[in-house]
């Protein structure tokens, strides 16, 4: 029976593992599919505190998994299956068909960034069509890229492709971007950017090729619709929180967000606590998560302590 396990490997969950380590916890962390979660698909990190000259996204995930290892961290890299409830208020963790018992569990698996939800999207999914500039923004060498969103990741996205790319059109629902000033305004400002307002895509044209070559654009003011050539489509359109695994088990608002009492990290279920993405749909920040890791730590080390 071990005193904690933590699910997820994000900055949530390596904090939460340093500070659950150091409290001679002697957590157990599932990395997931997705090791060090989103800021592995980001590249400069420039709001993170302690990094004045800024860190790329990858560099502080294993800076963080290292600083948990150090203070004797166990580590399984695959996802959690299952979560069940025992009789006397432990749990059992599934992964692989292996089971694990445990006392208390820290969910720190985070959001995923959402698809547009076109089958044209589905069937040219990595032969043009990305929802990761960062780790796709490389292919497009020369060539004309659409990115949807009007948030602070489509700018800093769009930005970031025309490292590569000739021209980047952001393509956004609506006649003003929601994300912030300073991020609105280098895209803005960037040349190579051109902002398509009040337009969707509707389709992603290339099919029949096996590749992207273009979009269709329908106007969310009139409802004309155009097509339009271009190479490459990213979608930077938000994120859904990762907590199909806690389905019924814990409370989760309208959102799929896992719901925390206020000011804690303790969700309806005494011994799950819960931190990061998984229960912000607000902040959402490194440093956020970072922080409710440790809030998660240090409300499952009170927890341990009182029972
Ligand atoms: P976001 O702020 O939720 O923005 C999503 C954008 O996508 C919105 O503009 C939204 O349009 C649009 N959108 C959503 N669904 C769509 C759909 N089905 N079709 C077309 N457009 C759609 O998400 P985000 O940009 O990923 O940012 C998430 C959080 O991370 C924010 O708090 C942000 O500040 C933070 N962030 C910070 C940085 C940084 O500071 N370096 C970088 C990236 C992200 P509407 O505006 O019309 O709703």
């Amino acid at each position: 029976m071990r005193d904690v396990i933590i699910i997820g490997s994000g900055p949530a969950g390596w904090t939460a593992a340093i500070y659950a380590a150091r409290a001679e916890l002697k957590p157990l962390v599932f990395e997931g599919d997705e090791p060090g979660g989103q800021l592995t698909t980001t590249t400069d990190v420039e709001n993170y505190p302690g990094f004045p000259e800024g860190v790329l996204g990858p560099d502080l995930m294993a800076t963080l998994k290292k600083q948990a290892e150090r203070f004797n961290t166990e580590i399984v890299s695959e996802r959690v299956d299952e979560i069940r409830k025992n009789d006397g208020g432990s749990f059992t963790v599934v992964s692989k068909g292996e089971e694990y018992q445990t006392k208390t569990i820290i969910l720190a698996t985070g959001a995923t960034a959402k698809r547009l939800g076109l089958e044209s999207e589905k069937a040219l999914y990595g032969k043009g069509v990305s929802a990761c500039a960062t780790c796709d923004g490389f292919f497009f060498k020369d060539k004309e890229v659409v990115i949807v969103g009007g948030g602070d990741s489509a700018m800093e996205e769009a930005n970031f492709l025309t490292r590569f790319a000739s021209k980047v059109y952001i393509v956004h629902r609506r006649d003003a971007f929601r994300a912030s000033k300073i991020m609105q305004d280098r895209a803005l400002n960037n040349p190579k950017i051109e902002v398509i307002w009040n337009s969707a895509v509707t389709e992603i044209l290339g099919v029949e090729e096996g590749r992207v070559t273009g979009v269709r654009l329908k106007s969310t003011t009139d409802g004309s619709t155009r097509d339009m050539k271009i190479d490459g489509v990213f979608s930077a359109i938000g994120h859904v929180p990762n907590s199909d695994v806690v389905k019924g088990l814990v409370d989760l608002d309208e959102k799929g967000y896992v719901k925390t009492d206020p000011g804690t990290s303790k969700t309806g279920i005494p011994g799950i606590f819960a931190c990061g993405d998984l229960q912000d749909s607000r902040y959402r920040q490194a440093i956020t998560a970072a922080g409710s890791g440790c809030m998660a730590a240090l409300d499952a080390e009170r927890y341990l302590a009182e029972r």
